[in-house]
């Protein structure tokens, strides 16, 4: 018999499958999806069987396969074919879009040491007594006393391991070895008796009816009860013996969230997100592998989970750009739900209270069903305040507005709790010299350096390089350095300093980098340990706090400012997410919006909570400037140290694509990225508008493997989030 082995090599044609002999004694056991180890040059390589063939003959010698690495092949059906559809809708090799399905132990890699973990049990081999008749010394009966009562974990700080020996070698006491999964997610299953809305209960009706394959849009606004209808529709699938994937933006953002499952579904819930560590999503993996549970709830990558038989994909907060992979393979988790919601006839239920324009725009056109969750379960939606900051400068308030001020003492007063939004980390943004102007700026990637005071460095939040904050100005030797622009650090310093009674706790990258501290602040806050919590936009997701009765938002109009044609879209989605953390209890919600520019229809229609409105004239500016939902957009970064390299091959792509004529496309570019330089290397960028894919696909193909092992980067991307 011979195998076809896909295996890692750089070199061209990569989707090559190489041919190898079966040895006789894995023949039996050798699957299609297998992982074995081959010999390539003079190498030894890790690769997946692709292919089996029994009756063939080589008239050149073929060499053999060494051995088979797994019991069971490690991708089964489903998964071998959507590798090749991620491959050809993303623009990548074959072997990375099986590797990126698979946790870090299971990928055709050299090296790999993740191993099961297992630990051993000891128990007494004989009667009590008689077991202790036989003991030699102390230590020995020690260890039969440890034992009388039932198997125990060997532990081997606390136990002579040379005692444990002699009574194992006199069969006195015996061993068992048993595999453990590193995490344990027992928590007791609690019942509830909720009391559905009519939304919830119409909501769920509709979703249940369909049997086959079928894409769902709930629409529901932020507290209308979208978790609770998620579950439901589980527990509707779990007694079809089927199974359900959840996919949330990013898992260690919304602890609370898969505590909700946990104690609705007990153990029969697997975890899977970027915060565990290899050994923990391995052993993750294999409980949905072997059957052991029946939902997986995850980040984006938990889309690949090795299910059967599954009878729901549900995606929450459908809108965010964490379901897009940046990297190769650039794959957007919402279309793998739909290749596998196909391949399983089953549905798939999309959900947010702020639906991306594409999303929205499917649902109207009845691609997908759309459902309305309109009203909040137990309160009426918080009433929003925009706060005109450039009418407070003028009296001297140039952090909180004078009203933003007055409602945190209340809330203080009350008892109640505040949520202060501020999309930007650090102290002050920016270093000025007041004399000649200079500013201090990062060697790298040529962009003004954030000065944090918890460490007293500037540092670039792009490469990580950081610097001594300045003393005198290098060019001019003028000691008049001015700090300006707001990060959190700073707004937590302020409020300390003039709030009175105020207990801050502040969340963003810098007080997060542990793992396990993102739960301890939500904890904290929680428990009203503190009553204002301060962060970045990783705290709009996802939070429920039923006594934050406040949520400020400073400098609400920040986002508009990056130059990308989703900035609009995405300060209504943030300033909408945010503002919906406020009164989810039964106390009346506040929100408090400040900026300067707050006349922007994205502001406008966030206060009024009027996302329709919001998308018709979005929808209007897209059509005009001929963007998606319009258009389709292919982004094509490239990359080099040399910024002449850069445009002279950007030239030349250009020129080609240009030749080629194709139909209904637009060829932007090459232009400078809004982020030309990061960490020394050029970026720049050639956008392409196309209403179909068929008529560019072998043109992108084409520069991919043009460039593959060219000095200059060059990166497809089909279908960008981020431009
Ligand atoms: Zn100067
Ligand atoms: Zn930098």
């Amino acid at each position: 018999m011979y195998a076809q082995v896909l295996v890692e090599i750089k070199a061209k044609n990569i989707d090559k499958t190489f041919t190898y002999l079966v040895p006789k004694n894995i023949e039996e056991n050798i699957k299609i999806g297998s992982r074995v180890l081959v010999p390539f040059g003079n190498q030894k390589i890790e690769g997946f069987v692709l292919e089996l063939e029994k009756n063939k003959t080589f008239d050149y010698k073929v060499k053999e396969i060494i051995s088979l690495i797994d019991e069971n092949p490690v991708l089964n059906e489903e998964l071998l074919q959507l590798g090749k559809y991620i491959s050809k809708k993303t623009i990548c090799n074959l072997i990375n879009a099986y590797e990126t399905m698979l946790p870090t132990a299971l990928k055709a890699k050299h090296n790999t040491t993740i191993n099961k973990k297992y630990v051993s049990y000891l128990s007494l081999n004989m009667e009590y007594n008689e077991a202790l008749n036989h003991c030699k010394n102390e230590s020995q009966k020690e260890i039969i006393k440890e034992l009388i009562q039932e198997q125990k974990k060997a532990d081997l700080n606390k136990i002579s391991l040379s005692s444990i020996k002699t009574l194992l070698k006199n069969n006195i006491i015996k061993e068992e070895i048993k595999e453990e999964y590193r995490l344990n997610n027992c928590i007791e299953k609690q019942t509830t008796d909720i009391q559905l809305t009519k939304e919830q209960i119409n909501t769920i009706d509709t979703i249940n009816k369909e049997n086959n394959f079928k894409t769902f849009l709930i629409h529901g606004v932020t507290g209308s009860g979208k978790t609770e209808v998620y579950m439901n529709l589980i527990e509707h699938v779990l007694l079809e013996k089927k199974e359900a994937i959840v996919l949330v933006p990013e898992i260690s953002l919304t602890p609370q969230l898969v505590n909700t499952f946990r104690k609705r579904f007990g153990s029969n819930v697997a975890v899977l997100h970027s915060g565990l560590s290899n050994g923990e999503k391995y052993d993750e993996w294999r409980k949905i592998e072997r059957k052991e549970v029946s939902i997986v709830i995850g980040a984006r990558s938990a889309i690949f989970a090795p299910f059967t038989n599954i009878g729901i994909i549900i995606i929450d907060e459908e809108h965010s750009s964490t379901y897009k992979q940046e990297n190769n393979p650039k794959y957007n988790a919402k279309d793998i739900a739909i290749f596998r919601g196909r391949y399983h006839n089953c549905k798939i239920v999309l959900g947010s209270a702020t639906p991306s324009i594409e999303s929205y725009t499917r649902a109207k056109l009845k691609d997908y069903e759309l459902c309305l969750m309109e009203n909040r379960i137990n309160n009426e939606m918080p009433k929003i305040t925009l706060i005109d900051m450039k009418q407070e400068y003028r009296t001297g308030n140039t952090i909180l507005s004078s009203l933003l001020k007055e409602k945190i003492n209340e809330k203080i007063k009350n008892n109640e709790q505040i949520i202060l939004l501020l999309n930007r980390r650090g102290y002050t943004t920016i270093t000025v010299c007041k004399e000649c102007g200079y500013t201090l700026k990062c060697p790298n990637c040529d962009i003004p350096l954030t000065y944090h005071k918890s460490s007293n460095t500037c540092r670039c939040h792009y490469c990580g390089y950081g610097a001594k904050k300045l003393i005198a100005c290098p060019n001019c030797n003028s000691k008049e350095i001015n700090d300006s622009g707001i990060g959190t650090e700073k707004l937590e310093q302020y409020i300390i300093d003039n709030i009175e009674n105020s207990k801050v706790i502040r969340m963003d990258v810098d007080t997060t980098s542990t793992k396990g501290s993102h739960e301890k602040i939500i904890k904290e806050f929680e428990n009203k340990n503190y009553n204002i919590l301060i962060g970045t936009q990783m705290i709009s997701k996802g939070l429920d706090f039923p006594s934050v009765t406040l949520v400020g938002v400073i400098n609400g109009d920040a986002t508009l400012n990056i130059p990308d044609f989703r900035s609009a879209e995405r300060t209504f989605q943030l300033l909408n997410q945010v503002s919906g953390r406020s009164g989810r209890s039964t106390l009346k919600g506040e929100v408090i919006i400040q900026g300067f520019n707050i006349d922007h229809y994205s502001i406008l229609n966030a206060k009024n909570n009027d996302y329709d409105q919001f998308y018709k004239q979005e929808l209007d500016i897209r059509k005009k400037l001929k963007y998606s939902p319009y258009f389709n957009l292919c982004l094509i970064k490239i990359k080099s140290k040399n910024i002449n390299d850069c445009f002279t091959e950007g030239n030349k792509i250009v020129n080609y694509l240009k030749n080629k004529n194709m139909k209904d496309t637009i060829i932007l570019g090459p232009s400078a990225c809004n982020m030309p330089k990061i960490n020394n290397i050029y970026h720049i960028q050639i956008i392409i508008k196309f209403k179909n894919t068929e008529n560019i696909i072998k043109e992108l193909n084409y520069l991919n493997e043009l460039y593959r092992l060219n000095k200059v980067i060059v990166d497809i991307d089909l279908s960008p989030i981020r431009i």
